[in-house]
């Protein structure tokens, strides 16, 4: 065992006071700046010439702690290498990250599934690489690294694949660095240009294999002292000669001025030779309580921040710094934001002269081997605390897996410790009953600890999401290369055994060379053979996702197809439409009435396809629905043929559509379908209007179906042409209440005016149209024309349409009855989350999208304040953006444009915010004074109100403002269409 003791001049955190004029935040102006993070491997705290060690040299270390913001008292929360370095980059603790031991409990057949499991966590969590790229950095990872490639872990550059069929693991390639020089770290500085850069240096070393430079271990070889420690020693030396020609690269390159350099090692490590005295059946090379245990010999290291100019030298002796801090503290110094979970503190604040605000200094280790990846309460050991100078260790009973022996023997009989660390560094009188009060309060803050840890897996929305979020909601790279031209889908639907069977030819253009495509299909259907030109393709499948191999890149400009050929047992839908899939039900005749519905979740529930919304075939799509012969397939645009195959008993329906078509739009509706026609005579010539409802339902359905064309007729006149004259309009009867599949308007509102026979507005209006038929339609503008590129921007389709019920009321009745209905509608608003979703994982935001949205919209009229021109928006939204995939900036910016006024701020407050402004106001005399609370900075609306039954105009904002009437105020009123509370101040 080493020698300890406590050396230099002692400095309280607090007393320290800096002379600085800069701020210890990068501002705008200038360029953050660069990060290197120093890591070691497996070297006990008291290790360094610096920390008073008497044999071993660190002169380059021993320089850099002279020059740094020096904390002798440093821990890590784990004394493990993977935990504790994912809790680096994460600034979480483990219990936080998941990433709790080195590797997932060896045995049983699914070990691959759960390491591939292990290693996927890091892609779900913020990371400093990940939070870094925000602000422009470039990062590189060199050394040790468990999670998966560098890429996963969010750097832009690095050495570690991480692919395991060629030896990755916890670092592979990566591990060269330090032991084989720093070229690969000197030549990402060199590249990194002008851009700030993020260094992660965590060589393999002191670790073992114990192999130095034979000058280095001859010059530790003495007398007396065993081999192994020497060798260990003068690893030490030789991992310090590493430190010092990179920090000595960066200062000869200019940079040292704005870098960043910290120092921490991952865990501690006391040399175990054949003097140390172990137990018996000690297998390992180090010596009890060090690596792995909750002792100071596992947990403690000194923390070094350099960063000249701007941050005095001080060793600092007193103040308890962790390695969770490390994170936070970066993050600020490059001025991004912290996120929530990261409960680390800046230790740049210290350097302030301000103390850290920390109750206790707190830790956790669990088994080496996980035995539940999602739940690593399962492997818990230890949990550990220092407050002033005394440490309690408690243990726990998780499993310990294959190191069952050295924690039985460093557990003992489990009982709680307490050290005075102060007389006692080395932990070996446990003090618990002697201070039993203060034992028990220490207990309690750790207790308290990691209780109110906040869990990032659950509080953060976007941490929900996962791989296969990612793949669906995000263009890839292997659906970006090439563009959608056509489907030619073929479907035959089996209802006795409730299977389907098919293929889809898919053509495309290619806009940049490539070669591999991803094509969704959901489980359990399954993709059987993929055909292109005249061979077969291979592919792998991902979940949901299948890569295509096509073999040899196809040229940039190229029109091709594939044929995927697929079939299975489709998901059956639990709640039509809400939740996706395929409806089997039977008609009151018994027959087979089917139907599927997949927006949401995504046409990959039934058909094999690009799932994304961004693109959508350009040229149409045909669908070919295969069905037992005395059954009729319905599906979007116009039937073009019908085949009979008498000796099949099956009949094949062609259905085609013309126009680019979103996914979740294409449909097919199976039953004993009776068909009957009309026409509409718009604006814009003849619309074909296509019914298909059951045999029984045709009296009933010819009355009540006027409304379509009354429907189109009103939103011609907003709206401007129905955006598919060619495809046809239908209204189609299903199992269930409707959907906005284009030109095949679905349809099961029992023939009632209402929502179900409801009202959604309570206000008497809801029962004057039948909801489905209206808001369905609607549909056709705000959702089948103009639609929405990334599923976060659903309000699109949903606040236009619920928007459009109220013009549909407008036009036929009054507009008096239109605002009773759309304001009468606030009533569902919820105001939780943002109506906005997550981009890039398949998320719609709130459903506060209906009434909410439709609200924001109405009270948008308001403020152009102009009828006509409003009109001209409406209808000039869809002309723009006629059949085309948008995102609410081009949204947004249009009706700015074309109304002349900025809705910027409105849009954020109630597309991205929870509150509704609140009008505060009060009158004294003629006097009305007013502001806006609740409101997103920025925000102003021109509203109207009424003053004593007269009409003035207000502009509402944050800013106190006051309004002179002409005579005494007795009654004041805001305008109803803005969307506003009032509150009178007394
Ligand atoms: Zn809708």
């Amino acid at each position: 065992m080493v020698s300890l003791s406590r050396t230099g001049k002692l400095v309280s955190g607090i007393m320290l006071c800096l002379l600085l004029t800069t701020s210890l935040q990068a501002d705008e102006s200038e360029s953050p700046p660069n990060i290197v993070l120093i890591i070691s491997d497996d070297q006990a705290w008291t290790d360094y010439g610096f920390m008073g060690h008497a044999d071993i040299e660190t002169p380059n270390l021993d320089k850099l702690a002279a020059q740094s913001l020096t904390f002798t008292r440093g821990y890590v929360p784990t004394s493990l290498c993977r935990p504790s370095l994912a809790s680096i980059i994460t600034g979480l603790y483990p219990i936080q990250h998941h990433i709790s031991g080195n590797d997932p409990a060896i045995g049983g057949e699914d070990r691959e599934t759960r390491i591939a499991a292990l290693n996927a966590k890091i892609k779900s969590l913020d990371t400093l690489p990940k939070l870094l790229a925000t602000k422009g950095y470039v990062s590189f990872q060199s050394g040790k690294w468990w999670e998966g490639s560098f890429a996963d872990g969010g750097f832009t550059h690095g050495m570690t694949h991480g692919d395991r069929k060629r030896g990755g693991r916890h670092g592979d390639e990566g591990l060269k660095i330090g032991r084989q020089g720093l070229q690969p770290v000197y030549d990402f500085i060199e590249d990194a240009g002008e851009k700030p850069f993020f260094v992660w240096y965590a060589p393999f070393l002191p670790h073992t294999p114990h192999n130095p430079p034979k000058r280095l271990l001859e010059k530790y070889t003495a007398e007396g002292r065993p081999e192994s420690l020497a060798k260990y020693y003068a690893m030490c030396e030789w991992f310090d000669e590493t430190c010092g020609q990179l920090v000595d690269h960066i200062d000869s390159k200019g940079l040292g001025e704005n870098t960043i350099v910290i120092y921490v090692t991952d865990n501690g490590w006391i040399q175990r030779t054949q003097e140390s005295n172990v137990p018996k059946d000690w297998n390992k090379p180090f010596a009890p309580r060090s690596k792995q245990s909750p002792s100071e010999g596992g947990v403690r290291t000194p923390i070094m921040v350099r960063w000249p100019e701007t941050i005095e030298p001080v060793m600092d002796q007193e103040t308890l710094v962790s390695s969770i801090d490390l994170a936070p503290t970066i993050l600020q110094a490059a001025g991004i934001e912290v996120p929530k979970a990261m409960t680390g503190l800046d230790l740049m604040s210290v350097a302030r002269g301000e103390a850290l605000n920390r109750e206790a200094l707190c830790g956790e280790i669990f088994a080496h081997d996980i035995a539940d990846i999602d739940d690593p309460s399962k492997s818990l050991l230890y949990r550990w605390c220092v407050v002033g100078d005394e440490k309690l260790i408690k243990c726990f009973d998780g499993q310990t897996g294959r190191n069952g022996g050295i924690h039985k023997h460093m557990q003992g009989d489990k009982s709680t410790q307490l050290f005075d660390l102060k007389v006692d560094p080395h932990e070996t009188k446990n003090l618990f009953e002697e201070r039993r009060e203060k034992a028990i309060s220490l207990e309690s803050s750790l207790t308290k600890f990691f209780m109110r840890l906040p869990d990032p897996w659950v509080d953060d929305e976007s941490k929900k999401f996962t791989q296969q979020d990612r793949l669906r909601g995000s263009i890839t790279p292997e659906r970006a290369w090439w563009d959608l031209k056509h489907y030619q889908l073929s479907v035959q639907v089996d209802p006795e055994a409730r299977t389907i069977k098919g293929s889809n030819i898919i053509r495309f253009e290619v806009l940049e060379e490539g070669s591999t495509m991803q094509i969704d299909l959901q489980e359990p259907l399954e993709i059987t053979k993929v055909e292109h030109e005249s061979g077969e393709l291979s592919f792998t499948r991902n979940g949901n996702v299948y890569l295509i191999e096509i073999g040899k890149p196809i040229a940039k400009g190229t029109s091709d197809q594939i044929q995927v050929f697929y079939e299975g047992t489709p998901v059956v839908s639990k709640n039509p439409p809400w939740s996706g899939g395929f409806s089997w039900q039977k008609d009151n005749k018994g027959k087979h009435f089917i139907a599927t519905s997949c927006q949401g979740i995504g046409a990959s529930i039934w058909w094999p396809c690009k799932d994304h919304g961004y693109d959508e075939p350009d040229a149409g799509m045909q669908i070919n629905v295969t069905v037992p012969e005395d059954l009729t397939a319905v599906s979007n645009g116009r039937l073009t043929k019908t085949d009979h195959d008498v000796d099949g008993k099956t009949k094949t329906f062609q259905w085609t559509v013309t126009q680019p078509i979103n996914n979740y739009g294409v449909n097919v509706n199976i039953g004993n379908y009776v068909n009957f026609k009309d026409k509409y005579d718009g604006e814009f010539g003849t619309l074909d209007l296509d019914y298909w409802v059951l045999a029984h339902q045709r009296e009933t359905a010819e009355k009540h179906f006027k409304e379509a064309p009354r429907t189109i007729e009103a939103f011609e006149h907003w709206f401007g042409k129905y955006p598919f004259y060619e495809d046809s309009y239908k209204l189609v009867v299903v199992p269930y209440l409707g959907m906005e599949h284009q030109s095949s308007v679905t349809y099961g509102n029992g023939f009632k005016n209402g929502y179900r026979g409801r009202d959604l507005s309570a206000t008497g209006v809801g029962l004057k149209f039948d909801f489905i038929i209206v808001h369905e339609s609607g549909h056709e503008w705000f959702g089948n024309n103009v639609s929405m590129k990334d599923t976060a921007d659903m309000w699109i389709h949903e606040s236009f349409t619920n928007y459009s019920e109220n013009l549909f009321v407008e036009y036929h009745f009054t507009k008096q009855e239109a605002e009773d209905y759309v304001i009468g509608c606030r009533r569902n608003v919820r105001n939780e989350s943002p109506i906005i979703g997550v981009y890039g994982v398949n998320n719609s935001g709130s459903g506060d999208m209906y009434y909410k949205g439709g609200n924001m919209i109405h009270m948008m009229r308001h403020i152009v304040n102009d009828d006509e021109k409003w009109r001209s928006i409406l209808r000039g939204l869809n002309k723009a953006f006629w059949h085309q995939t948008v995102t609410t900036q081009q949204v947004e910016d249009y009706l700015s444009e074309q109304a002349g006024f900025d809705f910027s701020k409105v849009f954020d407050q109630y597309l991205r915010g929870t509150d509704i402004p609140v009008l505060k106001y009060s009158i004294n005399g003629k006097t009305l004074k007013y502001r806006l609370e609740k409101a997103v900075d920025g925000l102003k609306i021109p509203a109207r109100a009424a003053i004593n039954g007269q009409t003035i105009s207000l502009e509402l904002s944050g800013d106190a403002a006051s309004f002179e009437f002409a005579d005494e105020i007795e009654m004041f009123e805001l305008d109803r269409n803005f969307y506003v509370e009032t509150q009178l101040e007394e």
